[in-house]
């Protein structure tokens, strides 16, 4: 499940143009924020319903599956009726509510780990959605707060065989968000597909230098080609499934 597509969606030919080029890559899902989880609430919130209907759009033009943000419980009719996955961001994880509502509703969902959450407490955050009748449940690893600054988060890789011993989801790993750096995302994807993920979650967009947000962690699609590329030989090496087909 390879899942690649900006962080945030920003306009119609952004999102056709990224669309083309990461299905022709071999990404099956197309990611793209339309509603944005901000630290500041002066930066871009995210294009909301119009995001939803470009990253719709665009994945269905380019045979790709869609995954974005929920944020709340009232907007999760209206992302799910765009969307293929809904996403629950990381500051989110413990949400108990939306989790609840989400497990009562019929789309897959992507849970991204709680920045200190630790792998029990995420298992506990997926089974509320599984406890409402939601049997598709994703986990996501996208790194952790630590003492280290130098990255954005600390890539906790050891969460995917840990995982996997605590329950029976797929875990996907995000080294974008995982490391905050464009020059570890490639090295760390590879590791993560090394240590038994079932996929990954990549941003890209054309410009990275352009980008609204998480420039800094996005590759552009000559990058993720060449990412793509060099992770078959470790797929095989490590007889990975795809998840999703
Ligand atoms: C994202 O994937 O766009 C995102 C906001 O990630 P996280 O919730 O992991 O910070
Ligand atoms: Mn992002």
């Amino acid at each position: 499940m390879i899942i690649a597509g900006p962080c945030a969606v920003e306009s119609h030919e952004q999102m056709d143009a990224i669309a083309a080029n990461v299905a022709a890559s071999g990404a099956n899902v197309l990611r793209g924020g339309a509603f944005k989880p901000r630290t500041s609430p002066y930066s871009f919130q995210g294009l909301e319903e119009k995001g939803l209907q470009f990253l719709a759009d665009a994945a269905q033009k380019h045979g790709l599956r869609s995954i974005s943000e929920v944020m709340d419980g009232e907007s999760i009719d209206l992302v799910a009726s765009y969307v293929d996955i809904l996403q629950v961001g990381s500051r989110n994880m413990q949400n108990f509510s939306l989790l609840k509502r989400l497990g009562k509703q019929s789309k897959p969902v992507f849970l991204k780990r709680g920045h200190s959450a630790t792998y029990r407490e995420f298992v506990g955050a997926a089974e509320y959605v599984l406890a409402g009748g939601q049997a598709e449940v994703i986990l996501c690893e996208r790194g952790i707060r630590t003492f280290e600054t130098y990255t954005r988060n600390t890539a906790d890789l050891a969460a995917v065989p840990a995982l996997k011993e605590l329950c029976d989801l797929p875990v996907v790993v995000d080294p974008s968000h995982g490391t905050g750096r464009r020059s570890l995302v490639a090295p760390l994807a590879r590791a993560a597909i090394a240590v038994g993920a079932d996929g990954l979650m990549i941003e890209v967009h054309p410009n990275p230098a352009e980008a609204v947000s998480d420039g800094q962690q996005t590759l552009n699609p000559l990058e993720f080609e060449a990412l793509m590329r060099s992770l078959e030989p470790i797929a095989e090496a490590v007889n990975a499934k795809n998840v999703l087909i």
